[in-house]
């Protein structure tokens, strides 16, 4: 599946904040944020930040969440349509589907220490879902759903390196980890107001999509 291939940081200075697309460096000194917080692009030092309104908000908005999940423009709109077809609020619907997404739920788990290694570590069959190996980053997990390392892959320095590095994350409500056993199950469905470190308006997407 496709995917953006170009320098992360770049985003992130794009945005005017963290993303933590990068895993352990999005922690240290070395975060382009921390050294040069203005946007990218030849006159990005010099260029006032524009007090963003309307339409331009609303953009930013979705690219923001786009960037975060790692998805592209129509990945991230067949996800939104999906929301939008969903009983209840269309903003919680798409925040809860892109949270579910298999690779989202391994980073949070702590399994990878970014989504995009996430993403990998699905690609590459490390994942089983179920007690099926499942290789699609986008499968959405339900409640109930057991998401593990397969066991060929549990002593993967990958893995093991990304459990020890997400040691101080705090992992979601609604997934009962066992980091031992490399494994969660989901108990329930992600929460809003669970979900307050993600920088999101999900509502200004709700409204641009909406036009
Ligand atoms: Fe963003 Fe991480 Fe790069 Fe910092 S190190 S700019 S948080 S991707």
């Amino acid at each position: 599946m496709a995917r953006y291939r170009g320098p992360v940081c770049r985003l992130c200075r794009r945005e005017g904040m963290k993303l933590f697309l990068k895993g352990e460096r999005c922690y240290g000194d070395k975060c382009a944020i921390e050294k040069r917080n203005f946007a990218p692009g030849q006159h990005g030092k010099s260029k006032r930040p524009k007090k963003l309104i309307g339409y331009g908000l609303q953009l930013r908005e979705k690219q923001k969440a786009r960037r975060i999940y790692g998805l592209l423009e129509q990945q991230f709109r067949n996800t939104f349509e999906k929301a939008a077809q969903m009983k209840g609020v269309t903003g919680d619907n798409l925040l809860s589907l892109l949270e579910r997404r298999l690779d989202s739920v391994i980073y949070r788990m702590g399994l990878a220490t970014s989504r995009a290694q996430a993403r990998q570590l699905v690609r590459h069959g490390h994942i089983q879902v179920n007690g099926k190996k499942t290789n699609i980053p986008s499968y959405t997990v339900k409640p109930a759903d057991t998401v593990e390392v397969r066991e060929s892959s549990r002593n993967n320095p990958v893995v093991l390196a990304a459990r020890e590095a997400t040691a101080h994350m705090t992992k979601p409500n609604w997934i009962d980890v066992d980091l031992e056993s490399l494994k969660g199950t989901a108990t329930g469905m992600p929460r809003r107001d669970e979900l307050v470190q993600i920088p999101m308006n999900e509502q200004l997407i709700v409204e641009l999509y909406s036009k």
